[in-house]
């Protein structure tokens, strides 16, 4: 059952929230062993349940929530050693909003330490596996979000997308994920990896379930700054009627991609003409720069976020005598990953560097940024494939730059700030293949009422749980 059916079954009081927990709970207890994608299951799960309020919106519905969006009291590692043994002290806006309307945050899932990473392999635990093929990477960094969800161990989770990390994961495991316009849902609670591009997202099985989650988590809040005065209309803008769209295929994604991608996108244009869009290729000329510019912008404000691991503040403190003995050594935890991208961010904004690196990336993403704007003058809205090929296997990348590839055609969207969304759409050797909408700023709820079009039209026929349901 999805989320949405769930939460009807609850609603007339069928199953109680109670025993939706214990079957998911159950679940995680016989499938995670084998996937790994869970840092930590919350106990105290079953006792939440019991004293839920039922009438609540979302009473009993599990959420899997990212590690590196903090929960009070309940370890949050972010998969890094650094973090171990972190209890924070306060609640993420949008962990908050959920625990209000009556969800109930069933475990925390691995993560690429801090974000960084597209497959889940520089989690700091351990690897999480693809329920399509253990074997194979689930894609990252929100990897045990996307196989929490894929193998049915919760109905929703949140990820994290700073440069992809919520739809490449979801399209490596044949679900849908959302990365919002930048400040349609609160930062405050993520950890930040690069808070000029960093978005908490939903991610689940149905178009339905991702609208029941930005309702619940977007919109503005005091404690981010950055965060937008839109209310979330998503559930009501899924009741509207569609009117008939100019999609643009991106030619930048055309060429380059595996045959079940290219095939994907192929059925997909024929699926939209069908529901009586204009379909035409459409040029976004900066978009193979965009990795380039993001390895440059991102690995910068990670430098500087990540100076506050001194061991002084959170989590892992190194023994030592002197201050900068203690500084040293525990900042020698930090991953290899995450060491690679201390050492380029800070180069990049040193000085006599700054100009030649960060600033034309700024420059560069300006200009990405403003041929978008011009696109979306003449098409309402983007289709591109969310990844060239399907999942890769475990170990499959042992190169930094060939793992930095993976994101070729997600962090154009990070870059621009605009809603960006992934959607099941084939499958090539029994591996999900995603496809992704690009919408203009602000109209996150286009997107999905342009998804469940396709769910419609297709029948579902994308969709597919390689390990069963737990309802
Ligand atoms: N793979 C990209 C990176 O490593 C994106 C990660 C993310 O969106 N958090 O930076």
């Amino acid at each position: 059952m999805l989320a949405h059916e769930i939460r009807a079954k609850v609603a007339q009081g069928e199953v109680s929230p109670l025993e939706v927990a214990q079957v998911y709970l159950e679940r995680i207890r016989s499938l995670d062993p084998g996937l790994g994608a869970f840092l930590t299951v919350n106990e105290g799960v079953l006792g939440e349940a019991r004293a839920l309020d039922p009438r609540l919106p979302l009473a009993g519905l599990p959420v899997a929530v990212k590690d590196n969006i903090v929960t009070r009291g309940m370890r949050t590692t972010a998969g890094s050693r650094l973090l171990e043994g972190f209890l924070p002290p306060y609640e993420a806006t949008a962990v908050a909003r959920l625990k209000a309307r009556g969800a109930l945050v069933i475990g925390k899932t691995n993560l690429d330490e801090f974000g960084m990473g597209s497959s889940t392999e520089y989690s700091a635990f351990f690897p999480t596996r693809n329920p399509f093929d253990p074997t194979r990477v689930p894609g990252g960094s929100s990897g045990g979000s996307a196989v929490a969800v894929a193998a049915d161990l919760a109905p929703l989770a949140l990820g994290s997308d700073t440069g992809g990390s919520v739809r490449q994961p979801a399209a490596f495991c044949g679900i849908y994920g959302l990365k919002p316009t930048y400040g349609r849902v609160s930062r405050y609670g993520l950890i930040a990896y690069a808070s000029s591009l960093d978005q908490i997202g939903p991610m689940a099985r149905s178009v339905q379930d991702l609208a029941l989650l930005m309702d619940a988590i977007s919109g503005p809040d005091p404690l981010d700054a950055t965060s937008l005065d839109l209310r979330p209309r998503f559930q009501e803008a899924l009741e509207a009627p569609l009117p008939s769209l100019r999609l643009g295929v991106v030619r930048e994604g055309l060429s380059g991609n595996s045959p079940g991608v290219e095939g994907a996108l192929q059925e997909a244009m024929a699926v939209f003409r069908g529901l009586g869009f204009s379909v035409k290729e459409v040029s976004w000329p900066s978009l193979p720069l965009a990795l380039n510019a993001y390895y440059i912008l991102a690995p910068a404000e990670a430098s500087s976020n990540l100076a506050r691991y001194d061991g002084t503040l959170y989590g892992f403190r190194a023994e030592g005598e002197e201050l900068w003995r203690v500084v040293e050594e525990t900042r020698a935890r930090f991953g290899l990953e995450v060491k690679r991208r201390i050492l380029v961010g800070t180069f990049v904004l040193s000085s006599g560097y700054y100009e030649a690196y960060y600033g034309r990336a700024q420059a560069f993403r300006r200009r990405l940024k403003a041929e978008a704007q011009a696109l979306f003058q003449e098409v309402d809205l983007l289709l591109l494939p969310t990844t060239p090929h399907p999942a890769f296997p475990l170990g499959g990348r042992p190169d930094p730059l060939a793992m930095y590839r993976e994101d070729l055609y997600t962090v154009g969207a990070n870059l621009a700030g605009l809603p960006a969304l992934s959607f099941p759409a084939g499958f090539e050797d029994g591996l999900p293949v995603g496809l992704q909408l690009f919408a203009p700023w602000g109209r996150d709820e286009l997107l999905l009422q342009v998804a469940l079009a396709f769910e419609k039209a297709t029948d579902r026929a994308f969709l597919r749980t390689p390990l069963g349901e737990a309802f």
